[in-house]
């Protein structure tokens, strides 16, 4: 990559990023299940590299120690905050990356122009208690996303505190959302959803919300280079405990970023990167202050997250009933990771969810029913579950 020219557009720097991210992106993480103590060793080695100053933001609910980061000496503070749900560390993943970049480009223009002009706050991984069940909630099995007004957690406090301290200009609220939304009415997945929060039952539009609608543009804009038709719009309904839209009421120009699904990319590795992509470029645009030209129709033109999609759907099976004529149906088939309490391992699970006409739901993987036996009633009944093996067929 050269470090000499300036991008001419967020286009052209994001695809740049994107042909380029094998070089950067952190080769330690390989899977989405890691744990803090994973987190804190690859994070050491910037630290010691002098690529970020870390601090002690304070301690989880269980006493693990949860980092801020600080990169960059420029005016404009930017704020990030990835994990505050356990079970969605895409973001993370991409926080790493990018700090890798940083690592070994120190002279490219990105690197240099975020450095020089934003400092950023950045908190990997919120809830580390969760992330280290894999579950969403706190260990005391509360939504850190609905404590922002009782601050009941020590997680809580944490980002409100920081959020008080430094008074960021922006904020990046990352999460991960259901990956089988899709974009509006569609059968497209959402690869991504972007939000730029609303602060009141109203959705009054402040210059600081207006600002942050320009940086969802700017990074709707970005990621249309990869995925157009695949991005959508979170809810934009106020949640008065929530910490997006109460940080956007203490005037931080707040996006939420939630990474959605892809097909055969359960590792969500490809969204790890167009995270990584997305962040980059934006806060690239955002020190340039470029991101105010971009158009804002990119942002509210989004559908919004729909759900008209399952892992798997059977298309045309028959089946069979004792006492009743034979029928044809599509079978929609969800698969959930599962622990084997026996092992710890991951197990797939298959889960028949819907029965019928769904031809107005598509599905990352179809298998042509009418080419299968007829099936009993016994093998297709609602809520009935499936092995799910490599090579193996479903019936
Ligand atoms: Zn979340």
């Amino acid at each position: 990559m050269t470090a000499s020219t300036t991008p001419s557009d967020p286009a052209a720097l994001a695809r740049e990023l994107f042909e380029n991210y094998d070089r950067y992106k952190k080769t330690e993480i390989t899977t989405r299940r890691f744990t803090h103590a994973e987190l804190m060793q690859w994070l050491k080695q910037f630290e010691e590299q002098k690529v970020v100053e870390s601090s002690p933001a304070g301690k989880s609910g269980e006493g693990r120690m949860i980092p801020l980061l600080k990169f960059g000496n420029g005016q404009t503070k930017a704020l990030l905050w990835s994990q505050m749900h356990g079970d969605e560390p895409t973001a993370t993943m991409a926080l790493v990356d990018m700090l890798n970049f940083f690592a070994q480009e120190p002279d490219h223009v990105v690197t240099k122009t975020i450095r020089e002009k934003l400092t950023l706050l950045i908190i990997p991984m919120l809830n580390p208690d969760g992330a280290e069940r894999f579950q969403r909630r706190s260990v005391h099995g509360i939504d850190i996303n609905r404590d922002a007004l009782r601050l009941q957690t020590s997680e809580a406090r944490i980002l409100k505190a920081t959020q008080e301290k430094y008074k960021p200009e922006f904020g990046f609220n990352l999460h991960d959302q259901d990956p089988r939304y899709t974009v509006g009415s569609s059968k497209n997945v959402t690869a991504i959803a972007l939000l730029a929060p609303s602060l009141d039952e109203k959705k009054t539009e402040t210059p600081s919300v207006k600002r942050a609608k320009h940086v969802a543009a700017t990074f709707a804009e970005v990621l249309n280079v990869f995925v157009q038709g695949h991005l959508a719009r979170y809810d934009d309904a106020f949640e008065p405990r929530a910490f997006g839209d109460n940080v956007q009421k203490w005037g931080t120009s707040t996006i939420l970023v939630e990474s959605g699904g892809w097909k055969d990319d359960r590792e969500k590795m490809f969204l790890r990167k167009l995270n990584y992509v997305g962040l980059l470029t934006s806060l690239y645009v955002i020190a340039t202050g470029a991101y105010q030209e971009a158009k804002l129709e990119l942002y509210e033109r989004l559908p919004f997250n729909g759900k008209n999609l399952y892992d798997v759907i059977v298309r045309r099976a028959k089946v069979t009933q004792k006492n009743a004529p034979e029928i044809t149906v599509d079978i929609g088939i969800n698969v959930e990771e599962q622990k084997d309490p026996a092992n710890g391992n991951i197990q797939l699970v298959g889960k028949i969810v819907d029965i019928g006409d769904l031809s107005s739901y598509g599905a990352f993987e179809e298998i042509d029913g009418s080419q299968i036996p007829a099936l009993t009633g016994e093998q297709v009944k609602l809520e009935k579950t499936l092995t799910v093996e490599k090579g193996k067929k479903l019936f």
